[in-house]
C-alpha cells in the first residue's frame, strides 16, 4: 500500500472518517477496512471523506484500507423483486443468512436480483423500431400477478432497435441491442438506479382514484388517493403496525413495498414470518407474489435504516414506471429520523430541533413528493401511481415533536392514531375528530358516479354527528343526560351506532377485516336512517326516548356489518330500513 491509498483515520459508529480520499465523490459507494464492510460517502473535504457504514463497525480501526467502487448507491431492478425480502441496501436476506447464519456477517456481497435465474423474455418491439426512454421492450411474467415490463432505459432516446431476443435469459444476458445515435447498446432486463434520486417521469397528474383499502374509517372518512401521501402517527402500542400491514394486506394497490424499521426486534420478525403465508383475498394468491419487503431487524445498524427507504421507494417507482398501482408502507419513519439524527450528530453538523438536522424537513418534503398519479415514461399512454403511507411514532404521542410536525406538513391525509381508543380496544384507534383528508375534493366525482350520488352528503352527516357527538358528550358531564332534548338524544344513539357498528373493525377477524366501497355505504345510509326517522319525534318534547332505545330494529342495526352483499343486492340492508322507519312510524 502506498502512503497515498485510502485509509480510515477514524470509526464512530456508524461513521467512519478515511483520509487520501481525493479520487472519491459524494454519494459514491466504497468498501471500508479488511472486511470491506459497504459505505456510502456523505461529505468531502480536502481528501477527507466521512462515510456512512452500512454495517457494524465494531473491530474496525485506523490504518485499515478504503476502496473506492465508482458507484452510486443504487438498486438493481429486473424481475425478481418481487416475492423478496432485502436489507436496506438491497441485498436479500435469505443470501445473508445463507452464507453467514443468523449472526449476519460483514462486508457480504449479494446482488439483489439473482443472477443465475432464467425468466421468459417475451419482445414487444421489434427489429428497426425507433424506441425512447420508457418505452416497453419486453415483457417477463414475474409472478402469477405481475406481467414485468422491461423498458428503454431513462436517458435513451430515438434509438433503434438492431435486434431483440425471445426466450429464456437471466437478468445479465443480453436481450436486446439498440443503435443510439450511432452507438451500439446492449439491453438487460435489469437496470441500476441511484436511490436518492426519483424516477422520471412524463407527467404528474392529479389523483382522482380512491386506494380502497376496506377499512371503513379510512374510507369513507379520511380517504386516501392513488398516487397520494399519508400518515399514521400514534404512540405505542396504538396500532400503527397493525393498520400498515392490514392496508399491505388489503389495500387495492397492484404491487406493495412494505418497509419496516422496527421499534423492536420481535416485531419484524414476526412481519417476516407472518406475511409470506398471508393469501390475498383479492385474488386468491399468495400476498408475496405482489410485495417487496425491505427489513430492518434490530441487528442491522442505523445507517441501513436511513436508506432503506430510498432503497424501497425507488423499488416502488419502477414498479409504478411499468404502469402499476404501487403503495408503500414505511413503518415507522420516526426510526428513518432517528438514524438521520444519529448520522448527523456523529458529522458534528449544527443542530436543529431536539437534535434533529436542519435538513429533517426537506428530506422528509423529498420523500414523501415521489408519491404520485402519473403519465408514465414511454409512448403506450401507461398510467402508474406511488401512494406512500407513513407511519410516525412520536414519543409519548406528543405531535409537537418535529418528526410528526415535518411529515404533517408534507401529507395530505392524516389518521391520527389515539392512545385512549386504543386502551378502550376501539380498533383501528383512528380518532375521529382529529383526523382529516385533503383528498375529498379529488375524489368527489369518483364517489358520486361510483357509488352513489348522495355519497358525500350522507359521509359529511355522518362526521357531523360524531362532532356533535364530543361537544354533548361535554354537556352530560356538567348537567346529565336528562337535560338534553330529543333530537340530541338521537345524535348520541345514533353516534354511538355509528362507532359502534361502523367505525369499530377488527383487522383480524377475516369476515370484518375487509368492506367494500358500496356496503360501506349501505351500512351508514342505514345507521343514518335511524337518524332521519328519529327525527319526526324531534318536536314533542314530552317523548319518552326509551321508546326508540328499545326498538328490534336496533338489535339488527348492531349486526350490520354481518350484512352479506351479495352480488351487490342491496336488497337486505333496504329491508332493514323499511323495519326502522316502520317501527320508528309507530311510535
Ligand atoms: P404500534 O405499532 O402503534 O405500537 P400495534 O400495531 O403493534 O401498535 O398494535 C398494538 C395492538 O393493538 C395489536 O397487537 C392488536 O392487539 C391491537 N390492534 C391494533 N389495531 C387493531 C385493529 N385494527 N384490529 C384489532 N386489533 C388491533
Amino acid at each position: 500500500m502506498s502512503g497515498k491509498d485510502p485509509v480510515i483515520v477514524k470509526v464512530s459508529g456508524p461513521l467512519v472518517v478515511a483520509e487520501n480520499m481525493h479520487q472519491a465523490k459524494m454519494y459514491e459507494v466504497v468498501r471500508v477496512g479488511e472486511e470491506g464492510l459497504v459505505g456510502e460517502v456523505i461529505r468531502l473535504e480536502s481528501g477527507f471523506a466521512s462515510i456512512q457504514v452500512y454495517e457494524e463497525t465494531a473491530g474496525i480501526g485506523p490504518g485499515e484500507p478504503v476502496e473506492l467502487t465508482g458507484q452510486t448507491l443504487s438498486v438493481e431492478l429486473g424481475p425478481g423483486l418481487l416475492e423478496t425480502i432485502y436489507d436496506g441496501i438491497q441485498r436479500p436476506l435469505k443470501i445473508l443468512e445463507d452464507k453467514s447464519g443468523h449472526f449476519l456477517a460483514r462486508g457480504i456481497d449479494a446482488d439483489g436480483l439473482d443472477h443465475d435465474r432464467k425468466w421468459k423474455f417475451q419482445p414487444v418491439a421489434r427489429d428497426g423500431d425507433t424506441v425512447n426512454e420508457g418505452d416497453v421492450l419486453g415483457e417477463v411474467q414475474e409472478t402469477s400477478l405481475i406481467l414485468h415490463k422491461i423498458m428503454v432505459p431513462v436517458g435513451v432516446r430515438e434509438a433503434k432497435v438492431v435486434s431483440i431476443k425471445s426466450g429464456e435469459f437471466t437478468v445479465t444476458d443480453t436481450v436486446a441491442v439498440l443503435d443510439v445515435k450511432g452507438k451500439k447498446q446492449d439491453i438487460e432486463m435489469r437496470q441500476f438506479w441511484p436511490i436518492r434520486n426519483s424516477r422520471k417521469v412524463q407527467n404528474k397528474r392529479v389523483p382522482e382514484t380512491p386506494l380502497r383499502t376496506g377499512c371503513r374509517s379510512i374510507d369513507m372518512f379520511f380517504p386516501l388517493v392513488k398516487g397520494g401521501a399519508g400518515c399514521i402517527p400514534g404512540p405505542f402500542g396504538s396500532g400503527k403496525t397493525v393498520t400498515q400491514q392490514t392496508l399491505a394486506k388489503y389495500c387495492d394497490a397492484q404491487v406493495i413495498v412494505y418497509i419496516g424499521c422496527g421499534e423492536r426486534g420481535n416485531e419484524m420478525t414476526e412481519v417476516l414470518s407472518e406475511f409470506p403465508h398471508l393469501i390475498d383475498p383479492n385474488t386468491n394468491e399468495p400476498l408475496m407474489r405482489r410485495t417487496v419487503m425491505i427489513a430492518n431487524t434490530s441487528n442491522m445498524p442505523v445507517a441501513a435504516r436511513e436508506a432503506s427507504v430510498y432503497t424501497g421507494i425507488t423499488i416502488a417507482e419502477y414498479y409504478r414506471d411499468m404502469g402499476y398501482h404501487v403503495a408503500l408502507m414505511a413503518d415507522s419513519t420516526s426510526r428513518w429520523a432517528e438514524a438521520m439524527r444519529e448520522m448527523s450528530g456523529r458529522l458534528e453538523e449544527m443542530p436543529g430541533e431536539e437534535g434533529y438536522p436542519a435538513y429533517l424537513g426537506s428530506k422528509t418534503a423529498e420523500f414523501y413528493e415521489r408519491a404520485g398519479a402519473v403519465d408514465c415514461l414511454g409512448s403506450d399512454d401507461r398510467q402508474g401511481s406511488l401512494t406512500v403511507i407513513g407511519a410516525v411514532s412520536p414519543p409519548g404521542g406528543d405531535l409537537s415533536e418535529p418528526v410528526s410536525q415535518n411529515t404533517l406538513r408534507v401529507t395530505k391525509t392524516y389518521w391520527g392514531l389515539d392512545k385512549n381508543l386504543a386502551y378502550q380496544r376501539h380498533f383501528p384507534a383512528i380518532n375521529w375528530l382529529k383526523s382529516y383528508s385533503l383528498y375529498t375534493p379529488n375524489l368527489e366525482k369518483y364517489m358520486k358516479d361510483n357509488v352513489s350520488s348522495d355519497y358525500w352528503e350522507l359521509r359529511n352527516k355522518a362526521l357531523s354527528l360524531l362532532t356533535e357527538e364530543a361537544k354533548l358528550d361535554e354537556i352530560v358531564r356538567l348537567v346529565g343526560a336528562d337535560a338534553l332534548s330529543v333530537r340530541e338524544k338521537l345524535v348520541l344513539l345514533t353516534a354511538k351506532s355509528l362507532r359502534e357498528d361502523y367505525l369499530y373493525q377488527d383487522s383480524f377477524d377475516p369476515d370484518d377485516a375487509y368492506t367494500p366501497a358500496l356496503k360501506q355505504y349501505q351500512m351508514i345510509k342505514t345507521i343514518l336512517t335511524l337518524y332521519e326517522e328519529g327525527l319526526k319525534l324531534a318536536d314533542r318534547d314530552d317523548f319518552d326516548f326509551s321508546k326508540v332505545e328499545g326498538l328490534p330494529s336496533l338489535q339488527k342495526i348492531a349486526r350490520v356489518k354481518d350484512i352479506e352483499l351479495k352480488d351487490d343486492d342491496i336488497a337486505p340492508f333496504e329491508s332493514l330500513r323499511a323495519e326502522v322507519r316502520k317501527e320508528v312510524g309507530a311510535l
